[in-house]
């Protein structure tokens, strides 16, 4: 059992995004057409696929990443956009979450809980 800094803060191996499961896979040396990334998003096997090199908070602002991409893969949008834009649109919203998590996140959980 790990009892490091970062125990408890394991990216989990599922996750549901707007109802649907997705399966989350941390692999060393992710590659995606031969280039190195910090994660990808497999939308018609709901998997996310994680860079497992990353440091814990990259790990995690990816999972968010990811899951970003995922939600619009589940509600049909990742159609409607070329893949260049879909980037810009899922950059800005990591950008805003990660923000409101640093300035608002106690406040965010104590309004919304822990499920
Ligand atoms: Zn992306």
């Amino acid at each position: 059992m790990s009892t490091g800094p970062n125990a408890g803060r394991k990216i989990p191996s599922r996750t549901i995004i707007l109802g649907e499961p997705f399966r989350v896979e941390l692999v060393p040396d992710l590659l995606s057409d031969d280039e190195a990334v910090s994660g990808e998003t497999l939308g018609e096997s709901h998997r996310i696929r994680i860079n497992a090199s990353l440091d814990t908070e990259k790990q995690w602002r990816t999972f968010i990443h990811e899951s970003l991409h995922s939600g619009l893969h589940v509600n049909g949008y990742g159609n409607v956009s070329d893949s260049v834009t879909e980037e810009m649109i899922v950059q800005t919203l990591e950008y805003v979450v990660v923000q409101m998590i640093r300035q608002h996140g106690k406040q965010l959980l104590e309004v919304f809980g822990d499920d």
